[in-house]
């Protein structure tokens, strides 16, 4: 008879402290917060800069903005987005809005009109916690034309007192005159708890957006249940460290920073040490200063990280963990790592949709190489978790052949927001098709390999072609447009355009350049635009990428 492990090979790999044997107490990630809240009150809960924020007083001012929030018709089911950087009041919105029942919407603070537009006209929140910084720039206008009736604001300078100037410019307050302050509404009611609702499993927590494969923004459904799966798996991996210290170097609006350190922080009773956002120089005074035991972040970060002038191996003294995951992860990064400062960085693979972790490489093992290809592997399934390669028609392909990823545990979202036809397409059945091509190798290691799609991933972060091609049609000149990655040394990729232009129109290619970037977030805008008479295309009409791609390497290989 065929044994359990003949079908799922890496059950053999778990050791007994893994995750493997992880039967999740908490069902919903408020209840982990609570229970920590319960367990250690006066603990530090977050570190900002030289501010403290311990787990009682998230807790008071969590329930004083869900009052305010309450009294403004705030209620179960509603969406609340959050437009901020890696700041205390970022987590005292979202239990605000968990308190309530209500989902909680991460916006990157990097995104322009475009984009905040697309989101909220979808997402549809009722109430919006922004940077004040943000509010005048952008966000205001946003939230008036998408019907937002309460607006929060924020000094991310607030509950800190050292002032940086590499991440500050502006440091003057300006107040926004059609929005409260968070923390003088939250402070006002800080005694007085909300009506405590259940929260069940299955309700949505987080709704975060992503391209996911097919490149039109949606909301994945991230659940109670999901998050707080995710965040105990890797209290497990964390050996159940009790108020270990995290850094927090990856954004908190993305399902890694939230699930991989805040909801960890929370499972662990932890401390998170928030860099407000990826500067190297600054995560690098906050590893000196706070001493984390755990990090993570995508492999572009400790790239950064290895390549400044001041790192020293003191930096990383006080880790014992150190997981890589959202990017593709090259061999020769870990054994640089370990060579110049003694860790070894262990990697894992996951989406917005598995709520972070689907793959990682347990604790009592290292990753092996796959020997043709030099790919490092992302590790074996979590617990409960299942991995398949599947051919074009979604048939199982045998050990060591190449197909895409598709995941389905406790983690996967049940859906896409209010888009059941891509969640039929994308999730069928509670199966997550990634998009992303790899293998298995026979004891039940997983190798990602290539994107199915198009996707570009600039310093980790995810472009996708059709978003900024978008951008460029809108502009009066342009008649076509293809957006490519080309290979960087620095970023992975970075983004080249090539466009046609309209007959008679004339346009410079900053120009386009700038046409970009006050639209788009700016890790999107291309640093090159190639303008040709005409796109290569198939005699459908389909532009052919692919001989772009290589066209753009080329260029790229003889600057
Ligand atoms: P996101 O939804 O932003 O987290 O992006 C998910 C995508 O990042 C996946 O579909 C993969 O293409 C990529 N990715 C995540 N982790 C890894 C990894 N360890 N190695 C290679 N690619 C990864």
């Amino acid at each position: 008879m065929a044994s359990i492990y003949d079908e799922r090979p890496w059950l053999a790999l778990y050791d007994d402290e893994d995750p493997a044997t992880l039967t999740p107490e908490f069902g919903d990630a408020l209840a982990l917060f609570r229970h920590t809240r319960d367990r250690v009150p006066d603990r530090v809960a977050l570190t900002y800069f030289d501010g403290r924020v311990t787990y009682g007083e998230l807790d008071r001012l969590s329930d004083g903005l869900a009052r305010y929030l309450a009294e403004n018709k705030f209620g179960g089911g509603d969406r609340l987005a959050v437009y901020l950087q890696n700041v205390p009041q970022f987590v005292i919105a979202l239990l605000a809005g968990w308190k309530l029942g209500g989902i909680v919407v991460p916006l990157n603070p990097m995104y322009r009109s475009h984009e905040l537009s697309t989101i909220l006209a979808d997402a549809q929140p009722s109430a919006i916690v922004s940077s004040e910084v943000g509010w005048h720039d952008v966000m205001a206008e946003a939230a008036r034309a998408a019907g937002v009736h309460t607006a929060v604001t924020t000094s991310e300078l607030d509950l800190q007192t050292r002032h940086d100037s590499r991440l500050f410019a502006r440091t003057e307050r300006s107040p926004a005159s059609d929005a409260v302050d968070l923390l003088e509404v939250a402070r006002a009611r800080q005694d007085r708890s909300p009506a405590e609702v259940t929260i069940a499993p299955s309700d949505i927590a987080l709704l975060t957006y992503t391209s996911g494969t097919s490149g039109v923004p949606k909301g994945a459904t991230n659940t109670h249940g999901n998050v707080s799966f995710n965040a105990q798996g890797f209290q497990r991996r964390a050996g159940d460290q009790d108020g270990a210290g995290i850094i927090a170097l990856a954004p908190l609006f993305h399902i890694t920073g939230m699930v991989c350190q805040l909801g960890a922080a929370f499972a662990l009773g932890g401390r998170l040490d928030l860099a407000y956002r990826f500067e190297p120089g600054v995560v690098l005074d906050a590893l000196a200063e706070h001493r984390p035991y755990y990090m993570i972040g995508p492999s572009t970060a400790y790239m950064a990280l290895m390549n400044h002038p001041d790192v020293t191996a003191e930096h990383f003294a006080s880790l014992e963990l150190v997981y890589s995951g959202g990017a593709p992860l090259p061999s020769a990064v870990v054994e640089t790592f370990r060579d110049r400062f003694g860790h070894y960085i262990r990697n894992g693979y996951g989406l917005t949709e598995t709520t972070a972790t689907a793959t990682s490489v347990p604790s009592h093992l290292e990753a092996p190489v796959d020997e043709s290809s030099g790919t490092l592997s992302v590790g074996i399934p979590t617990f409960d978790t299942v991995l398949r390669i599947a051919d074009e028609d979604g048939a199982d392909l045998p050990v060591g052949e190449v197909g895409e990823i598709v995941i389905e545990g406790p983690m996967v979202v049940p859906a896409y927001w209010n888009k059941p036809t891509e969640t039929e397409r994308g999730i069928p059945r509670g199966r997550l098709h990634t998009g992303d091509v790899g293998f298995m190798d026979s004891r039940g290691w997983f190798y990602v390999v290539d994107r199915k799609k198009d996707m570009i991933s600039a310093s980790g972060y995810k472009v996708w072609p059709r978003e900024v091609e978008d951008v460029l049609y809108s502009h009066p000149a342009v008649r076509e447009a293809a957006v490519v990655g080309v290979p960087d040394p620095y970023r992975g990729e970075t983004v080249r355009a090539y466009v046609g232009l309209g007959d008679g129109r004339s346009a410079t290619a900053s120009e386009l350049i700038d046409h970009c970037k006050q639209q788009l977030a700016a890790y999107k805008y291309p640093r090159r635009v190639e303008i040709v008479e005409e796109l290569p295309k198939t005699t459908t009409g389909k532009i052919l990428r692919r001989q772009l791609r290589d066209r753009a390497a080329e260029e790229q290989g003889a600057e």
